[in-house]
């Protein structure tokens, strides 16, 4: 079957399965797969990496072989394989952005929030989802609470208290209940404050001789979301007029959420009657994720900025960030960069000097000290070159070096050619007769070669720069 039928059928299947599914988990999942090709009575679809794989599996295989079959009679099962070439430029690609607008405004709206008159609060970033949040034993409690309280607000844990250090996803959790909250009734007065931004409502009240009015404001909320309280300390009058706004919504059995950097009995400066209010309730913490947690973490990442990043870099990052989830996202969002701007893919050796920075001077786990990152070592001959093209690829260079014509290994000693005319300025004649005495011809035809495809070919293009990376040249 040709590839613009194939395109249109997975086309209507997806229409059809994000009737089913939550949009935002359909778009996380569904980027950049494909329904490969029809082989007899099974229909093959590919996504673009492992994780990919395993979550469709998992959690769509019984829907997408439904629409599938409803669409296909003649197919009897659906196969999900691993397609690595698969990326959003790729002409076997569905624009999932665009497949169930239509529902979008359905199930995914209420970002708006209802402001109650004369408050002046922030918008909760809908970004931040209950479902996008990866869930390890370092968090899982604190998620489930979560849960528990976007369920049944005012009656589960109430208040529901959430403490940890910085950047570990306290914020992300708060205001996942919130859009929670809304995109079942978008109609909910939901307050999302910082304890700082709380505070100087509270002075401008207190100047303006309005005490009365803002406690009457609060008093219409729903759901109280105060973020990181520790600030309260030391600030009498506004733990007064916060005990009194917690008591009025706590009695009314609305819903109050707090986060701290510490437990309730260690901020030391909070009036104790408020203190033990906050124990009344549930109080969880949340920890650093374990290193599974936080490869997966960024993997999630990678799906909702639709880039493909290996494994093994990965793995790479989450090794090496071992403070927060936000500086995890800062790799990240550098490593993106280079991919999405500079169109080079992510590598050990090219994301090694952005961990470098975050901790000067502390050995990276995963990389040697003969493995530098860029620019320590450009390759400035041949056989440093060659050596850096063939770990690229995980081959070996003598593979690069003889007659084997297997498609990955061509591809290799192509670019690798393409590079010393490039890179070293070698003429065909000299790296003909390094690659075991090949003709000019020949040579010139790969560099050729890898030149057009790299047009077209985006990972072509972006393995290419990648290595020019890292031999320190771009
Ligand atoms: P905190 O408020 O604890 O300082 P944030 O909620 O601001 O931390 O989290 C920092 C960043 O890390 C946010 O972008 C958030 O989305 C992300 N993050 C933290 N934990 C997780 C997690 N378990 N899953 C997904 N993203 C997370
Ligand atoms: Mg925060």
């Amino acid at each position: 079957m040709e590839a613009e039928r194939l395109k249109q059928l997975w086309e209507q299947i997806l229409t059809a399965i994000v009737q089913r599914s939550k949009r935002s988990k359909f778009v996380t999942w569904f980027k950049n797969t494909a329904l490969l090709r029809l082989d007899g009575t099974t229909a093959i679809i590919g996504a673009p990496n492992p994780f990919t794989h395993e979550t469709l599996v998992r959690e769509y295989r019984d829907i997408t072989q439904e629409e599938v079959r409803k669409l296909l009679p003649e197919v009897e099962k659906i196969e999900f394989v691993v397609d690595g070439s698969l990326h959003a430029k790729d002409s076997r690609i569905v624009n999932v952005d665009k497949i169930g607008e239509e529902h979008k405004r359905k199930t995914d709206t209420a970002r708006e929030v209802t402001l109650v008159e004369g408050l002046s609060t922030k918008v909760l970033n809908p970004d931040y989802t209950l479902d996008n949040f990866v869930i390890g034993p370092d968090n899982q409690l604190a998620h489930a609470a979560a849960v528990a309280v976007a369920r049944k607000p005012g009656h589960a844990y109430n208040p529901l208290f959430v403490y940890g250090g910085v950047g570990l996803g306290k914020t992300h959790l708060l205001q996942a209940v919130g859009n929670e909250i809304l995109k079942k009734n978008s109609k909910k007065k939901i307050i999302y404050v910082t304890s700082e931004r709380f505070t100087n409502e509270v002075i401008t009240a207190i100047r303006s001789r309005k005490n009365e009015q803002l406690r009457e404001t609060y008093r219409q909320v729903d759901l109280l979301i105060i973020d990181d309280i520790q600030f309260l300390e030391h600030k009498e009058q506004t733990q007064v007029e916060f005990f009194h706004t917690f008591n009025t919504l706590y009695e009314a059995k609305k819903q109050i959420i707090i986060s701290s950097d510490r437990p309730p009995q260690d901020l030391d400066s909070l009036e104790p009657r408020l203190r033990s209010r906050f124990e009344w309730g549930m109080m969880v913490d949340i920890g650093f994720p374990d290193f599974e947690t936080r490869v997966a973490i960024l993997q999630t990442k990678c799906q909702q900025k639709g880039i493909f990043i290996s494994q093994d870099v990965l793995s790479f990052i989450a090794s090496n960030v071992t403070e927060s989830v936000r500086e995890l996202e800062g790799v990240l969002h550098q490593a993106t960069g280079l991919y999405e701007l500079r169109h080079i893919t992510p590598t050990i050796k090219t994301v090694a000097p952005m961990l470098q920075k975050l901790h000067p001077g502390k050995p990276l786990i995963g990389i040697s000290n003969q493995q530098p990152g860029r620019n320590a070592n450009g390759a400035q001959n041949i056989e440093s070159l060659v050596k850096n093209v063939a770990d690229y690829y995980k081959l070996f260079v003598e593979d690069l070096l003889g007659e084997n014509r297997r498609a990955d290994i061509s591809l290799a000693r192509q670019v690798a050619m393409f590079l010393a005319k490039k890179h070293l300025g070698l003429t065909y004649q000299a790296i003909g007769a390094y690659f075991s005495g090949r003709n000019h011809t020949t040579v010139m035809h790969a560099c050729e070669k890898v030149a057009t495809e790299m047009e077209k070919n985006q990972t072509l293009k972006r393995d290419t720069n990648a290595l020019l990376h890292e031999m320190g040249v771009l």
